[in-house]
């Protein structure tokens, strides 16, 4: 994140549409700045995605980052229940009294989120440049270079665990009435899409194998993925499955987040800033709040009194 400007409103860029960038830029906003985002991504998502996927019977979606999540803090709660009524997320009580998902996919939250902003997609940033007014984004790595040493650090502290995911869509419901496996052998989590509140469509289920079994199989081929975690899946549902109409892998570098414990860091002389799940906790809750975090850190420094 860069702020420029005079005064009063300052303009910002945040790099990272997200959820923490656009927490960010809604209290941004809200303090009377003007913020555009850049995110490399073609559309709404980061790691709240939602994946299209053909079958012989047509194209479906299943999501395939963050599966659901909890909202504990006060404030971040009274925000999902503003996502509700505009309905891009409900409950989902199979889970917990506290879980929630996005409807109808889980990319609707950032869709909502982003619908309200001037988001350029498809936009890779990779550095940034001082210039005497504020600051330059780069796309070209060659022109970057490092302006806060802590920052710096603190990143190259970051530490994610991978998450091998499968998508995987039938012609029938599988049998039995199990909706979701939590940490069953190789499998951290599964559930069956239809399960989850607002979805239509095929059959069909999400398999993600846990942290240490998709650290042992990062470099494996993907349809070999695919295939063990099938047989991880027939498992865990303790019966032969139908064989899927059509599968969908995808590997998450970087998954899940080990979190630094800082909401997010602000350099004032500089006007630069970092949030993101990876300065708190692996969690959408986590994301939102280091937004939020790093725009009061952003309101009480009096250089950039609105
Ligand atoms: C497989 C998986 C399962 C998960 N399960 C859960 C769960 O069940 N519950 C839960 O609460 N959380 C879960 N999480 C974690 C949750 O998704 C994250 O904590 C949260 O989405 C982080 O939000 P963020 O905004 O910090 O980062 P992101 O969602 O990663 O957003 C960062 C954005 O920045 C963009 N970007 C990155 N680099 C650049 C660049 N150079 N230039 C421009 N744009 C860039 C990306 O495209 C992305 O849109 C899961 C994550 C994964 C991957």
């Amino acid at each position: 994140m860069q702020g420029s400007g005079g005064t009063k409103t300052q303009s910002f860029a945040i790099v990272g549409a997200g959820i923490s960038g656009l927490s960010c830029a809604k209290a941004l906003t809200a303090q009377g700045h003007k913020v555009t985002l850049f995110d490399k991504g073609r559309g709404p998502g980061g790691r709240m995605s939602t994946r299209r996927f053909d079958t012989p019977l047509g194209e479906t979606m299943a999501d395939h980052g963050a599966q659901y999540f909890t909202a504990r803090d006060p404030d971040f709660q009274s925000e999902v229940l503003d996502w509700e009524r505009a309905g891009a997320a409900a409950h989902w009580p199979v889970i917990s009294d506290d879980a929630w998902v996005g409807t109808p996919t889980m990319n609707a939250i950032i869709r909502h989120l982003s619908s309200g902003f001037d988001v350029r997609w498809n936009s890779r940033i990779d550095g940034l440049t001082k210039a005497s007014q504020g600051w330059s984004l780069v796309g070209a790595a060659e022109d970057t270079a490092h302006y806060d040493f802590e920052m710096v650090r603190r990143a190259m502290l970051a530490r994610f665990q991978p998450c091998w995911t499968v998508l995987y869509a039938f012609d029938t419901p599988l049998p039995g009435d199990t909706l979701f496996l939590r940490d069953y052998g190789a499998i951290g989590w599964a559930s069956r899409e239809l399960a989850k509140p607002g979805r239509t469509g095929m059959e069909r289920w999400v398999v993600q194998a846990n942290a240490s079994w998709s650290t042992a199989h990062l470099n494996s081929p993907a349809e070999t993925v695919a295939d063990l975690l099938f047989t991880a899946l027939e498992e865990g549902l303790g019966s032969p499955l139908p064989k899927p109409i059509a599968q969908s892998p995808h590997r998450w570098r970087y998954a899940m987040s080990a979190g630094l414990g800082a909401g997010s860091m602000w350099n004032p002389a500089l006007g630069l800033g970092v949030c993101g799940d990876w300065l708190l906790g692996p969690r959408i809750e986590s994301g939102w709040l280091s937004g939020q975090h790093l725009a009061q850190s952003i309101a009480a420094d009096d250089r950039v009194a609105a």
